[in-house]
């Protein structure tokens, strides 16, 4: 049990700008805000205020990797460590039109991966059973942003075991929510 906490990878990058307290915020909604594991399935907050656009993603593993088990070929290694690279971006994940937006601060907590500190260690003790998931926060900076008008969910195309994401967003004193798919990817918050 430790073990699998252990396993989990948090990349933290270089703040930019003062998003501190959200930060924090986020550490204690991270469990707040699961819901159920539904393949296929993702949940969406999304918070514009500001200065400042922040969302957060909880997905089951699959739909990031097409499997949901620790890595166990070169190729689910590969996938994993691409997924991760890809993850960086927060364009990958949704981008908002028109916007000037710059990467401020990132979290992402995977369930597999690191292999490389683990060489030569064997995880085969009944992993099949569990289900795994991908934990994501971004916090960026847009100039502009009273004009975002819609933001779209770019994760249908670069993931293809999504088919849904509850999108819950607040926008100023404005909120709404919406079930993104591939066929309706645009949330218009404006
Ligand atoms: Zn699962």
């Amino acid at each position: 049990m430790i073990f699998h906490l252990t396993k989990k990878i948090i990349i933290i990058l270089v703040v930019f700008f003062s998003t501190a307290v959200y930060a924090n915020e986020d550490g204690d909604s991270k469990h707040e805000q699961h819901e159920a594991h539904v393949h296929g399935k993702a949940e969406m907050n999304i918070l514009i205020d500001e200065k400042t656009f922040i969302f957060e993603l909880n997905s089951p593993a699959l739909n990031f990797l097409g499997f949901e088990h620790e890595p166990e070929t070169n190729e689910e290694k590969e996938t994993v460590n691409q997924v991760s690279k890809m993850l960086l971006d927060y364009k990958n994940i949704i981008s908002i039109p028109g916007m000037n937006c710059e990467k401020s601060q990132i979290e992402i907590s995977v369930p597999y991966g690191d292999e490389k500190e683990e060489d030569g260690h064997h995880h085969g003790e009944n992993d099949d059973d569990e289900h795994s998931e991908y934990y994501l926060f971004y916090s960026i900076a847009c100039k502009d942003i009273n004009n975002i008008e819609q933001i779209n969910i770019k994760l249908f195309d670069n993931f293809h075991g999504f088919e849904s994401v509850d999108v819950k967003w607040t926008y100023f004193t404005d909120a709404g929510s919406l079930e993104a798919t591939k066929e309706q990817k645009i949330i218009k918050i404006k």
